[in-house]
């Protein structure tokens, strides 16, 4: 089956807006086999909406085509696709009602640029939007099938899942010989992409029905595993196989699989453990902090975080001895064994970390060059640990995989303590 996507919007052409509809729909559809042959965006001009579409439809059994049928002037798509099919835009009066009860919904009057959205070609199929305004509708040109959707991004998820995916599925039911297919992103933290690469190797030669396929996404490294079969059983069961294999081999460096995030992992091995958390960050200004709020029900497990960024602060939020960062400096060991300790104590916690270092572009020095990062580890009833790294990169790059680092630490002693 061959598809194509059409994305219509001036601001897709202008540097406005990313088109984050296209990858979205691709990968749904490449979970159902199909890698999408050619995606065309253009710009909210008649003559080329109309021209992209005779050309797609030219080519492709199925053509995707999103934005433009909102209430807006500059939203003609359904004029557009009436033009290229041959046939007149006529008024839908079920759209019409629905249109007219929304607008009521919200104490307003139909107004005629609302009224338009009713308007389709004369023998598409219309359904309602079920989370928007605009309905939706297909048409056939020729042998092809265009699915026309609204633009914004949460309207067209929510279509792509409940309309175009079950029909595209209903289509590939009938071909014969289909293959089914089977998912799993292995989430991997602290082992570089080659190093992935080499140990995973010899396992796919023993699992030949799964391809594996890495990504880099900093500071993670990610194992796709995606199976093939003829039916959906043997698939899930080759999937399974590989699946396991893997993390045998990758042990502790996979923290998680598909949608999970290490700040979600953190939480939940937090959460189990009843431990609390504080934290004192210098060179990451908060990032952990940040990364591990973003997780609802946070205040569970994390306390507090200080951002001590001068020695001063240092001294001041997490009781560091002036004398240790005179002899030392900020950057060094002692340091941050004291910044986690000393936060720990302040906050009262289960846990507490803290990261000192230098991420750039300058203040390294012949010893502790830009890139170098302490993290340390303060425990309840532990002797404090504390790991020094060296990270290369821009100033970005070294603070995300000092805060990575870090929660690293942590990860490794919920683990050891959940085991022990
Ligand atoms: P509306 O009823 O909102 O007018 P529409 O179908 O006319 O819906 P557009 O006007 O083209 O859609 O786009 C609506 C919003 O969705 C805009 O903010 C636009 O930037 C965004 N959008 C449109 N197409 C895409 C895309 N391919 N990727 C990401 N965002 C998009
Ligand atoms: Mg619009």
């Amino acid at each position: 089956m061959r598809i194509e996507l059409l994305c219509t919007g001036d601001e897709l052409v202008t540097g406005l807006t990313t088109d984050t509809n296209s990858p979205y729909l691709e990968a749904r559809l490449f979970e159902l086999g199909l890698k999408v042959e050619r995606v065309v965006v253009v710009g909210d001009v008649r003559e080329r909406i109309g021209q992209a579409l005779r050309e797609a439809s030219a080519r492709a059994d199925v053509v995707v085509v999103s934005g433009g049928l909102g209430p807006t002037s500059d939203d003609f798509t359904a004029e557009c696709a009436a033009e290229a099919a041959g046939v007149p835009l006529v008024e839908d009066a079920r759209v019409l009602e629905a249109l007219r009860e929304r607008v009521a919904r919200r104490g307003r009057e139909l107004t005629p640029n609302v009224a338009r959205m009713a308007r389709v070609p004369r023998g598409a199929e219309v359904v309602l939007n079920p989370v928007g305004a605009a309905p939706l509708f297909f048409l056939r040109m020729g042998g092809c099938l265009l699915f026309f959707l609204p633009g914004v991004p949460r309207e067209f998820r929510a279509l792509v899942e409940g309309e175009v995916l079950p029909r595209v599925r209903a289509e590939l039911e009938k071909q014969p010989g289909r293959m089914y297919r089977a998912f799993r992103l292995l989430r991997t933290v602290g082992i570089p992409e080659s190093v992935l690469d080499t140990r995973v190797a010899p396992l796919a030669r023993a699992h030949p029905r799964v391809v594996f396929g890495f990504r880099t996404h900093a500071p993670e490294n990610h194992l796709k595993l995606m199976a093939e079969a003829p039916s959906q059983a043997e698939a899930e069961a080759a999937l399974a196989a590989a699946e396991a294999a893997s993390r045998r081999e990758l042990g502790m460096a996979v923290y998680g699989a598909d949608g999970d995030t290490h700040a979600e992992v953190l939480a939940r091995l937090l959460t189990e453990a009843g431990a609390t958390l504080a934290l004192a960050e210098s060179c990451t200004g908060g990032l952990i902090a940040s990364q591990l709020t973003s997780v609802p029900g946070a205040s569970r497990f994390l306390v507090g975080g200080a951002v001590v960024y001068t020695e001063q602060m240092k001294m001041t939020w997490a009781g560091v001895p002036a004398e240790l960062l005179a002899r030392h400096g900020a950057v060094s060991r002692p340091v941050a064994v004291a910044l986690a300790e000393g936060v720990r104590a302040v906050c009262q916690t289960t846990y507490a970390l803290s990261v000192t270092g230098v991420a750039g572009p300058t203040g390294g020095t012949p010893e502790d060059p830009v890139g170098t990062v302490y993290c340390a580890l303060a425990a309840e009833g532990a002797p404090t640990r504390c790991e020094r790294f060296v990270i290369s990169g821009d100033r970005d790059t070294v603070r995300l995989f000092a805060a990575s680092h870090a929660l690293e630490l942590l990860r490794e002693r919920l683990l050891s303590v959940s085991s022990s």
